[in-house]
């Protein structure tokens, strides 16, 4: 039965959580791709320097795939409970043992927690930064080859806020993280989703331009990406500005309370 035989579907805030949701899991599909790509050419490239990039790329990037894809899974479960209200809760739906399925992903495999540790405490610094900068390089090696684009021009500036506000964010965990470890500790949650969302803004602009080449073609499929990218950039990647200023505050008004008032 197709979709629009629920009459749920047509209030703008059950269609907000399902564009969230489609934005959410089409972007974390690219970007796990993308990531495995860079395991594969780690392993059979015949050149010594793709090897060398692709094992930092998948080395800086396993924790913000593990960390963000399951907080933000685990929210996409919740929309999906919520969208179906009542019902939804009940064991009826199904969608509530999704979502109770979907909460171990956060825990098990090194807590989301220690993702994040992993990634401020030893991803960053490994090798002098060469990791995170190459990683730097390739998103500004897309905005530069892209920039003239017209019709990608939303997509590319999107790409260009994210990687100048991720840039931020590690030049402060540099100069303040290293210093005073809880500085970094209590900032890495929210560096970790601004990588993540980081990551999906160039995966979304990646898909845009693919979709563009062949909007020609009229198929369905293209139109649906673009629009689904223009959400992801209108209203996903803006979070991104209130994680960069949750950084700069660093261990301050988290560390405040002694121990014994909790
Ligand atoms: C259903 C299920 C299946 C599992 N399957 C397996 C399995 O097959 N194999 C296996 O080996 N394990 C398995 N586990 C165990 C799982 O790996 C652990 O639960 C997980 O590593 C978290 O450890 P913990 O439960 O001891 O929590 P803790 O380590 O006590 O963590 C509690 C909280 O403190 C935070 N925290 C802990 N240490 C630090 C630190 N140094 N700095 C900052 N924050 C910190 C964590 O992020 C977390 O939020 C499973 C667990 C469950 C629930």
């Amino acid at each position: 039965m197709a979709c629009r035989a629920y009459p749920i579907i047509v209030h703008p805030d059950v269609r907000r959580m399902l564009m969230d949701m489609k934005a959410f899991t089409e972007g974390g599909r690219a970007f796990v791709y993308w990531t495995a790509l860079q395991g594969d050419l780690e392993q059979v490239s015949p050149d010594q320097h793709v090897r060398e990039k692709a094992e930092d790329r998948m080395t800086l990037l396993t924790p913000v795939v593990k960390g963000f894809l399951t907080d933000r899974g685990f929210k996409s479960a919740s929309d999906a409970l919520q969208l179906h209200g009542g019902t939804g809760y009940t064991r009826d739906q199904g969608i509530e043992q999704f979502v109770r399925d979907a909460r171990i992903a956060l825990i098990y495999e090194g807590t989301n927690g220690i993702q994040a540790l992993d990634l401020v405490g030893r991803k960053l610094a490994a090798n002098g930064g060469r990791a995170v900068f190459g990683f730097f390089n390739d998103l500004e090696e897309f905005v530069s080859s892209n920039e003239g684009d017209k019709d990608l021009k939303p997509y590319v500036e999107g790409v260009t806020l994210a990687t100048g506000q991720l840039k931020e964010a590690t030049m402060w965990l540099m100069q303040n993280g290293m210093s005073n470890f809880d500085n970094a500790g209590a900032s890495s949650h929210d560096y970790l989703q601004l990588f993540g969302l980081t990551a999906f803004a160039f995966m979304w602009a990646k898909m845009a331009k693919a979709a563009l080449a062949q909007k020609h073609t009229g198929d369905r499929f293209y139109e649906e990406k673009l629009a689904t990218a223009r959400y992801f950039f209108e209203r996903v990647l803006p979070d991104a500005t209130s994680h960069l200023a949750k950084v700069k505050t660093g261990a301050g008004s988290v560390m405040a309370l002694p121990a014994d008032a909790f």
